[in-house]
């Protein structure tokens, strides 16, 4: 079975798409890791990476075209933060259509605009690699790392400022997107506020169908 897993930034769709491997037999695409393998292959997106912009629909595309031309794809598999709008969900249709295959979900983890916002901006991260935030994982003493004492930092991505920009551009692109898997009957609504193991419970609840 094929699956689409959608969200916006703070839902915790890396930690579901994690879950949803771990349990059941399916490979895992997300957008992030095969930009990253692409790179090898074309250098200019690279450059997009790096200067932190967002890579071209047609490259992104490109990149998922290839990656659905080796056969394991008929193991079934979990697209995770793809489409990220309707250009690109048209473009998949596409590549699905010739290759004979087909969607059976798309699951869009909810957790509106307020928490998504609260809970990208709470987060504190340690140059040791430990992460936490402000209310939900707090360290032992405010802004210091339990594990080697050092001031946590609040990374640029997640000030308040360029969330609120990233969302603009997010909310424009996913509502089309949402609208178009409704009507083909594909939509699931997850609700992403409960926590992580009801979320799965949701969303497996659907897989195991
Ligand atoms: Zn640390």
């Amino acid at each position: 079975m094929n699956f689409i897993l959608l969200g916006p930034p703070g839902a915790g769709k890396g930690t579901q798409a994690k879950n949803v491997i771990k349990n059941f037999n399916m490979l895992h695409f997300s957008t992030g890791d095969m930009l990253r393998e692409g790179k090898k292959l074309d250098k200019t997106i690279n450059k997009f990476l790096l200067s932190g912009r967002l890579v071209p629909d047609e490259m992104v595309i490109n990149i998922i075209k290839k990656r659905f031309e080796r056969d394991d794809i008929k193991k079934g598999f979990l697209l995770d933060g793809f489409p990220r709008n309707l250009r690109q969900a048209e473009q998949l249709d596409l590549i699905l259509e010739s290759k004979n295959i087909k969607i059976d979900k798309v699951f869009f983890m909810d957790i509106g605009f307020d928490e998504a916002i609260n809970r990208i901006t709470g987060r504190r991260v340690c140059e040791c690699g430990a992460s936490y935030h402000i209310t939900m994982l707090p360290p032992k003493k405010i802004g210091i790392c339990d594990y080697c004492e050092a001031d946590l930092i609040q990374r640029d991505d997640d000030k308040e400022n360029v969330i609120r920009d990233r969302f603009t551009v997010y909310e424009k692109e996913i509502e089309p997107l949402i609208k178009y898997y409704k009507k083909i009957k594909l939509l699931v609504l997850i609700d992403g506020l409960k926590d992580e193991k009801d979320v799965f419970k949701q969303i497996s609840s659907y897989i195991l169908q």
